[in-house]
């Protein structure tokens, strides 16, 4: 292959490889939600990343951005349309029911780390493969408790990710009972003759008004600010449960703040939703205008599904966001303060059992690397300084013979020759 045919064959639009040394950063990430979800107890779900693409289109809406322009849907050669999943939590309440997992015992509480696929156009913070980890409690009541607990979960692992100055914007979009009132209020407001909508907007003002308020055109901001908000038509039932839920957060004290534009894109959302940001300033003192995470509850979506209903509230953090920030604010990720040694044969006799005595040294705990491949004396020298290790085994034809190893401070050169018998006790002497 030319050079130049590999140039078309680099990863696609908007999707990125994850490499080796952005690694640790992905291992703070699942470190911390490893023990934030064993703290609150939920257990992980992994869904397929391929779903039959109506898992999506019958709940997400029809009419929403994500199932009309972004899913990744192809036809398999079998006939069956797929899509590469562009949430999770559609695909959550799939396997919920298919594996009837209502049989555990309720409300389930799960959670998620996985790709996500939208077909988006890229820019800051926007790809076409992007990472969430998320929360879902479902199968319950409706309690505001357990919206609460969604985002105390996500909050709670900003914060353990040194995200600073995170802020919390929450609003309710009502329930079947009252959203068609202030659907019909939206309609009514935005049929004014005089506003010059954008074309999205006259779109939405007939398929899905709600959505009008999620609108980022500049000429219809001032139609939204002047909007009649969801919060004068909910009915008593949704106004006490956003009390309770807001309640629950001065509690815990969460700060947030009502934000009545807030409407999130999605059909199967009821009630509570919300999204985190970070107030934050970037390497050149911009503010990040992306959310670093949302959700909400959707007691209607088990139902959608052929479900008994069933409440449910849940959302998700984009790895990718949180890690954008936690990069600008140089959070200390590294996970090697542990000291390591590095192992260097000198010669063929040596070679032949330097992997018996590493091995002995990883089972009694010792972080061994090497770089076995490599003969040069030199080379091993300069990878182990390349590794940052602290100390180096040294092990030659003349150690072999003697059954001695040299360990060598790496950091003031100072070595000794020790017995092969004691290597493990004098290493790990050298290690505490
Ligand atoms: P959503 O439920 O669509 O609001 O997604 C939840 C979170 O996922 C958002 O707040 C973002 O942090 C992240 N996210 C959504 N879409 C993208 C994307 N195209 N690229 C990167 N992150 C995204």
């Amino acid at each position: 292959m030319k050079k130049s045919e590999f140039q078309n064959l680099q990863s696609p639009k908007g999707m990125h490889d994850i490499l080796p040394q952005d690694q640790e950063w992905w291992d703070k990430v699942r470190k911390e939600l490893q023990s934030i979800t064993e703290y609150y107890h939920y257990r992980r779900i992994d869904p397929t990343l391929l779903e039959r693409a109506e898992v999506f289109e019958k709940t997400l809406g029809e009419t929403t951005d994500v199932v009309e322009k972004q899913m990744f849907v192809f036809t398999s050669r079998s006939g069956d349309r797929l899509a590469l999943r562009p949430e999770a939590t559609a695909s959550i309440v799939r396997s919920y029911l298919q594996h009837g997992l209502s049989h555990l015992g309720q409300p389930l509480k799960l959670f998620y780390m996985g790709p996500m696929f939208r077909k988006e156009q890229p820019q800051a913070g926007r790809f076409r493969q992007f990472h969430q980890v998320g929360f879902e409690i479902l199968g319950g009541d409706d309690d505001p408790v357990y919206d609460a607990q969604i985002i105390l979960t996500m909050h709670r692992l900003l914060e353990r990710l040194k995200i600073k100055d995170i802020s919390l914007k929450v609003n309710s979009i009502g329930c079947r009972i009252c959203r068609p009132n202030y659907r019909k209020k939206l309609i009514e407001y935005y049929k004014n003759p005089s506003f010059k909508l954008c074309r999205d907007c006259k779109r939405r003002l007939r398929e899905n008004p709600l959505r009008l308020l999620d609108c980022k055109n500049e000429t219809c901001q001032p139609y939204k600010a002047e909007a009649p908000i969801s919060l004068d038509s909910l009915c008593v039932y949704c106004s006490k449960h956003l009390k309770n839920t807001l309640e629950f957060l001065d509690e815990l004290h969460i700060p947030y703040q009502i934000d009545h534009q807030l409407v999130r894109g999605l059909d199967y959302y009821s009630r509570t939703v919300f999204e985190f940001f970070t107030e934050a300033a970037g390497p050149d003192g911009q503010k990040y205008d992306f959310a670093l995470g949302g959700g909400g509850r959707y007691d209607y979506l088990i139902e959608m599904f052929g479900g008994r209903p069933a409440g449910a509230v849940g959302g998700a953090l984009g790895v990718e966001r949180v890690l954008e920030v936690m990069k600008a604010l140089r959070v200390n990720v590294s996970s090697r303060s542990k000291k390591t040694v590095f192992f260097i044969h000198i010669g063929e006799t040596a070679k032949k059992k330097s992997l018996s005595l590493i091995e002995s040294l990883r089972e009694e705990g010792v972080t061994v690397i090497e770089s076995l491949g490599k003969d040069s004396l030199g080379a091993q020298l300069r990878a182990a300084d390349k590794e940052g290790s602290d100390y180096a085994l040294i092990f030659g034809q003349k150690e072999a013979f003697e059954e001695s190893v040299i360990i060598r401070d790496l950091r003031n050169s100072v070595q000794e020759t020790v017995p092969l018998k004691k290597m493990i006790k004098e290493v790990k002497k050298r290690l505490k």
